[in-house]
């Protein structure tokens, strides 16, 4: 509810709010590639953040009324009953989210779509976006030769104490119980501080930012495992308990206090990276998804099913691979250099449609983000905007640097 400038927006522009989160039937059932878009990893994380969002809209007198249906559906009978003439969300410049929008937009409502998931806003950046350039260094230069520095987040409106609700006088979903143990996983979402929710990405944060890890995280971001090693923000930013603004914030308060390094500042270089990202797709839009990518490359495309199922079911020939492959299956996290080997590995060693491949982390990972997902996988397969072309690791000489006493092997190795 912190840093949402859309729910701002609604709060100071409305008489009655109702709030909705609707599971859309998509994503439950299998995508054109055979599998569901959202497992159940990112499901537990997701319903955990939801269970606290209720909470605190109950603090405020407010309801969270959640549906799983079709959206289209769900709006329409929901406008028509309710009188509803504006709806407020989150704008996400991605293929299916616009159509989404669109269809609802046919309903005969007003949308207000905010983008706000970026650390910059586009209004902040040295050129507009339709002259983003081609290439992450580029965009990093011009931003820090301008030396600009990002918004604070926003405060809740106060608003929330005095709108009035509108409640629909029905059961709301229980939350189903989860036992799964992610005891072993390097975001055990199984323990109290990695639940899903705004209240723990907070705390997580507060309990980053207290420790020494940051001066040291450039020295370490590549491990394989290992919870402090990376920041794990990813997750409660994917869906948005969090904002990067929020982040820098706090890396930056740190740096006043402690240490200014080149680590605390890759901490800024990689939400650098995500922004990045985020602005190629508002650039290119729904391109991202065709088969050839953004259609800057002349390779000669390929897929290998009987490959591509191998790879997602850990039984390649490369135990190192499979080993990476049990930990995303099992856990739904990946470190961002094991996320580079098996997705090159998939590409460039099997032969297979890194859009298959993008698919399989949508399903698995709980930190999955479209744009950050399609934007990563896209680059390292050669079909981004970069004209050096794709990412090639070689898997043995990786393991032989990042897996030297095999440990890593040795943990994710069975399925
Ligand atoms: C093939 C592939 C797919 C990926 N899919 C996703 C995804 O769906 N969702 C996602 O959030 N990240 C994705 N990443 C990026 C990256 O791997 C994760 O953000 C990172 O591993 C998360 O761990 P962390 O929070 O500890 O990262 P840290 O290393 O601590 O980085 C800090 C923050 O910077 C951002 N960041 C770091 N690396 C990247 C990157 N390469 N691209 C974009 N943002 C980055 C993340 O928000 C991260 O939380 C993908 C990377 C690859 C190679």
């Amino acid at each position: 509810m912190k840093d949402n400038q859309a729910l701002n927006y609604a709060l100071n522009n409305s008489d009655h709010i109702l709030f909705i989160h609707i599971d859309d039937t998509l994503n439950n059932e299998d995508s054109s590639w055979g599998f569901k878009r959202r497992g159940k990893h990112r499901s537990i994380f997701m319903l955990q953040g939801l269970e606290e969002l209720q909470k605190d809209l109950n603090a405020y007198g407010h309801k969270l009324n959640r549906f799983v249906g079709g959206a289209k559906n769900i709006f329409e009978g929901l406008i028509k009953q309710y009188k509803i003439n504006s709806v407020f969300c989150e704008a996400i410049f991605a293929h299916e989210e616009q159509e989404k929008e669109k269809s609802i937009m046919e309903l005969g409502v007003t949308i207000h779509a905010h983008f706000q998931s970026s650390l910059y806003m586009p209004e902040d950046l040295p050129f507009k976006v339709n002259d983003l350039p081609d290439t992450f260094t580029q965009f990093r230069n011009k931003i820090e030769a301008e030396g600009i520095v990002p918004e604070d987040p926003v405060v809740l409106s106060e608003r929330i104490k005095e709108i009035l609700p509108i409640f629909i006088v029905k059961e709301n979903l229980s939350l189903p119980t989860f036992t799964e143990d992610y005891v072993n996983s390097s975001f055990p979402i199984s323990d109290k501080k990695f639940k899903g929710g705004e209240r723990n990405a907070n705390l997580y944060i507060h309990h980053y930012f207290k420790s020494k890890y940051p001066e040291t995280y450039k020295l370490t971001r590549n491990n394989l495992m290992g919870i402090e090693c990376s920041t794990k923000f990813s997750p409660w930013l994917s869906l948005g308990f969090i904002s990067p603004n929020q982040i820098y914030k706090a890396l930056k308060e740190y740096e006043r206090k402690n240490t200014a390094n080149e680590s605390t500042y890759w901490i800024f270089f990689e939400l650098l990276w995500r922004d990045y990202f985020r602005f190629l797709f508002m650039k290119y839009g729904g391109e991202k998804f065709y088969k050839k990518g953004l259609g800057l490359s002349n390779d000669n495309f390929q897929h290998d099913e009987k490959k591509f199922i191998a790879w997602k079911d850990s039984r390649t020939p490369s135990s190192f691979i499979n080993a990476g492959m049990n930990e995303l299956n099992q856990t739904g996290f990946l470190s961002n250099r094991m996320r580079q080997i098996v997705a090159s590995y998939l590409v460039n060693e099997l032969g297979c449609d890194w859009r298959a491949g993008a698919a399989w982390f949508e399903s698995q990972l709980i930190d999955y983000d479209v744009y950050s997902n399609y934007g990563n996988w896209s680059y390292i397969s050669g079909f981004g905007t970069d004209p050096r072309g794709g990412r090639h690791f070689n898997t043995e000489k990786q393991k032989s640097i990042y897996d030297q006493s095999g440990a890593y092997e040795s943990k994710w190795g069975k399925p």
